[in-house]
């Protein structure tokens, strides 16, 4: 059963990257060299064994390929499809160094998760019980990957989620022409298969619970609460309609209706992922002029190169080296004052200017939720971000933590890959081994 309404204005967007059809996912399989010591797979955080799941799609093994996938990384799925492969798996391909096209990875894996979700194949099933629990901060990527595998060891999980909806960003904030809100809750229904995670929705660390009650409650916590709120500028105006966060408005479109109608030219600050994201999904809700405004060069933006390279095919307009300084409006935003920079971004006298927007996205980051733990015995913190070892254990006994809420801002596979290591780490603490 979906969690999200069917009036969402992302259903507008169509897949960037079409699925395989059996015949393509064949061809595409044979093509692989079935590596050894294969560098596609050094460059998967979770490390999936990524010939072997391509040997048995070329064998028409689709329920063991999936399998495969699963046993590595069970949000193998959503990885599928909203993974950056061209700057991990895709991009060290052998094939990039032989001038011909690297195996897509991606779709391959697309083939065989979709297929196994559309048959229904069960693979995996919880553990004999240990009688511990384990709490859970969060149902996002990391969480969900963490008491999945601690159900497979027998250990009661119960995750605390402030939002309605399960899946994180994964399904609030992921683009939704890499994937839709719908198609990220039917995930993680089909992670919670596996029975005895039990998640707790409106209910906020920090607010509705201290984390010394949840300690209190469980044998071990897994702290996975992501980052906190969009940054804003602190310029004069910015409590104008029209002026959001971009992660903010990017779950608003994706969760809900949003009227764009009065909006002819829009904005969004920043040169990161989330920026590059949000001018693609204007330009696909219909804004006709979108334009990115970023402080640096363009080659020092940190969004991916050939997400910004498609944004510009799109039709995004840029403006570097540009400074934002406040903003023009009466109740509503009009424009977004600036100035112009120079190489060392010093500003320049005399270039100050308006660009006309109806609408401005500050997508320069988010908060980090490290201080809703307040002063604990051995949790250390780093830039708002805690702090753990290899094995995602914080220094204070029994606490451990993963996903961006410790990384400080990655990918949804590595939120998998931390949430699953910071299980294995915690079966061992419970168990005493
Ligand atoms: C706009 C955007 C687009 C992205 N696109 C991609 C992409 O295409 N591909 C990709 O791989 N990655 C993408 N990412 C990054 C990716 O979504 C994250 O790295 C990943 O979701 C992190 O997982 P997590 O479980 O650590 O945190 P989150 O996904 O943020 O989940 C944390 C959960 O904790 C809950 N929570 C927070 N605070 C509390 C509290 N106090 N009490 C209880 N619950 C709480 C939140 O509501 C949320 O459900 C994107 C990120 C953003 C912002
Ligand atoms: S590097 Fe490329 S060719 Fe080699 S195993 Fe991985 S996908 Fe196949």
């Amino acid at each position: 059963m979906s969690q999200v309404s069917d009036e969402r204005a992302e259903v507008v967007f169509e897949d960037f990257k079409a699925p395989y059809d059996k015949s393509h996912a064949v061809a595409e399989a044979n093509r692989c060299l079935y590596c050894e010591d294969a560098p596609c797979v050094k460059a998967c955080p979770t490390a999936i064994n990524i010939p072997e799941f391509i040997r048995k799609i070329a064998t028409d093994n689709v329920r063991g390929s999936a399998k495969t996938i699963f046993d590595s990384n069970i949000l193998g799925m959503s990885c599928a499809r909203v993974c950056p492969v061209e700057v991990l798996c895709v991009g060290d391909c052998v094939y990039n160094n032989m001038n011909q096209p690297p195996i897509q990875i991606g779709k391959l894996q697309r083939y065989s998760t979709d297929r196994a979700y559309e048959a229904g194949w069960e693979y995996y099933q919880a553990g004999e019980d240990t009688g511990k629990s384990v709490g859970l901060i969060g149902a996002g990527p990391a969480s969900l990957a963490a008491a999945h595998e601690l159900r497979r060891l027998g250990h009661a999980c119960t995750i605390y989620e402030k939002r309605a909806v399960k899946g994180g960003l994964n399904t609030t904030g992921v683009a939704p022409y890499k994937m839709k809100a719908d198609r990220s809750v039917a995930e993680v229904e089909w992670v919670l298969s596996i029975g005895g995670i039990d998640i707790q929705h409106g209910v906020e660390l920090g607010a509705d619970m201290s984390f010394t009650d949840l300690e209190a409650k469980h044998d071990a916590v897994f702290l996975g609460m992501g980052l906190g709120e969009d940054r804003f500028l602190k310029a004069d105006g910015e409590d104008m309609d029209g002026v959001h966060g971009a992660v903010a408005f990017i779950e608003e479109f994706k969760l809900g209706a949003v009227s764009l109608d009065s909006v002819s030219s829009a904005i969004v600050v920043g040169g990161g992922n989330t920026a590059v994201d949000a001018v693609r999904e204007l330009v696909g809700l219909g804004v006709s002029n979108v334009t990115l405004v970023y402080r640096g060069q363009e080659a020092g933006m940190s969004g991916y190169i050939h997400e910004w390279s498609a944004a510009k095919i799109e039709g995004v307009r840029s403006c570097f080296q540009t400074q934002p300084v406040g903003y023009v409006g009466n109740g509503s935003v009009t424009g977004l004052k600036c100035i112009s920079l120079d190489e060392s971004k010093q500003p320049i006298d005399g270039t100050e200017h308006t660009l006309d927007a109806q609408l401005v996205l500050l997508a320069i980051g988010q908060g980090k939720l490290g201080h809703l733990l307040g002063e604990l015995d051995g949790v250390e913190l780093t830039n708002g971000c805690v702090v753990v070892d290899d094995h995602g254990a914080t220094g204070r006994r029994g606490v451990y933590a993963g996903g961006d809420c410790a990384n400080g801002g990655k990918e949804v596979v590595n939120g998998a890959a931390e949430g699953k290591r910071a299980a294995t780490a915690m079966h061992k603490y419970m168990m005493g081994e």
